[in-house]
């Protein structure tokens, strides 16, 4: 392995990107600009379109060399005026829960859906008790499991109610879907994220409902095994609509056509603002060049900002980015992503060839300097992946991201939930990645 000590004199550097950095938190400044300008801002929606006319704004104030929008078209859909679920009782009683469409659900029937329940944890236990399910709305009521460190493990693990409940509660003959939010949080607010259909198969409605509110369906089922729910949904899918990447960057005096990605994606679902998720990915990324420009540090190789569209339903920005004409005559050296939320980092995992995580690590002390000297082999992302897979080296950022899930896909991912100097830090730690590979390469 070549290099194994980082060029002398990079000391000075950490200290400078963290001077910059902390002394004006400007990462959150940016935050507060894109929440504001776009509180809502799903694939294909006008919110999405100011959020890219924010950034492009931003990437031209910090002055980039290059500040460009490479057009794309992206899936659309809407939740509508309406979502409601009303549990009918014995004697006459109600109660509502607090539920939210899932994104890609068709809507319920005019009037909505009324049907009897059948609770499950598993696919596998559905389909043993597929002849109880006909004609009913599966509850897919499995937690994530709280004795995981990894909070994406085991969100990786549950969110398979959410992502394709619909097609296995229709194979049953079910009516509808209704998944237990994917969430460490134990609250009333239900959070939402996609879901999708069987190509030719039937469609039925999928909603999520809050963690409390599983949990009492989940006890009330027990005693009254026969109670009804009332699902109305209003949700629908468009055309695809016109939407785009947006990109600054400043340019490698040495190597231009190389190009070291920092990326975070600009969509969010619809229920909070995207705070963290990633609102915090994007802001980072004009904060990384921002830092280079007070710094006046011209890179040897071009750093590239990438705000990246439709990450959440469909992920056509980064498929997108890879495929485009512009791509020619580029090589991409690596990609950073940060779409863990805007958490206190912990350093990156790594992905690439087998050698390439003992190379980087020839890093690790400037990296501990600031907190953050984990490298671990791991996923990237998902927007990098189509350029990862071409050869590029992906990085993601990791962040203590034991709270992420609390806020994630739901109203409760608003600005409040970032700390400034939290944010702070992840900016700081992608500008002193990008500037090494600018400086050493890989
Ligand atoms: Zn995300």
């Amino acid at each position: 392995v070549q290099g194994r000590n980082p060029t002398p004199g990079h000391e000075a550097i950490v200290s400078a990107f963290r001077t910059a950095g902390f002394d004006s938190c400007h990462a959150y400044d940016f935050l507060r600009q894109l929440v504001a300008a776009a509180p809502h801002r799903l694939s294909g929606s006008p919110g999405a379109g100011s959020a890219m006319r924010a950034t492009a704004q931003m990437l031209r104030d910090i002055g980039c060399d290059v500040v460009r929008v490479e057009s794309l078209l992206v899936p659309r859909w809407e939740r509508g005026s309406f979502e409601t679920a009303t549990l009918l009782l014995p004697r006459g009683r109600k109660e509502r829960l607090n539920i939210c469409a899932l994104g890609g659900s068709v809507a319920t029937p005019k009037g909505g859906l009324t049907a009897g329940l059948i609770e499950v944890h598993t696919f596998e236990e559905l389909e043993r008790r597929r002849a109880e399910a006909k004609g009913k709305v599966v509850f897919f009521n499995r937690p994530m499991d709280p004795t995981v460190l990894h909070t994406f493990s085991a969100y990786g693990d549950a969110a398979d109610q959410r992502s394709s409940g619909a097609i296995h509660a229709a194979r049953a003959g079910a009516v509808g879907a209704l998944v237990r939010s994917v969430t460490t949080a134990l609250d009333d607010v239900p959070h939402t994220g996609a879901m999708h259909y069987a190509d030719g198969e039937p469609e039925v409605p999928a909603a999520a409902v809050s963690t409390l509110g599983a949990a009492r369906l989940s006890t009330l089922l027990r005693s009254s095994p026969d109670l009804r729910l009332t699902l109305r949904l209003s949700c629908r899918s468009l055309p695809d609509a016109p939407s785009g990447n947006v990109i600054g960057q400043i340019t490698g005096s040495k190597f231009p056509n190389e190009v070291i990605v920092v990326r975070g994606h600009l969509d969010a679902w619809d229920k909070g603002h995207g705070a963290h998720d990633d609102a915090s990915g994007c802001v980072q990324a004009v904060e990384v060049l921002r830092l280079f420009r007070e710094l006046g540090i011209r890179p040897k190789r071009t750093v590239r900002a990438v705000m990246f569209m439709n990450e959440e339903n469909g992920s056509r920005g980064g498929k997108a980015y890879a495929a485009a004409p512009e791509r020619r005559g580029e090589e991409h050296v690596a990609l950073i992503e940060s779409d863990r939320g805007g958490f206190a980092p912990r350093g990156f995992s790594v992905e690439g060839d087998s050698a390439l995580l003992w190379r980087v690590r020839r890093w690790q002390p400037l990296f501990e300097e600031l907190g953050a000297g984990s490298f671990v082999s791991g996923y990237s992302g998902t927007d990098v992946e189509p350029t990862v897979k071409q050869g590029a080296a992906g990085f993601g950022l990791m962040v203590d991201f034991q709270r992420y899930f609390d806020y994630h896909h739901s109203a409760n991912d608003t600005i409040d939930k970032v700390h400034p100097r939290e944010l702070e830090a992840g900016a700081i730690l992608e500008a002193l990645l990008c500037y090494l590979i600018s400086e050493e390469g890989l």
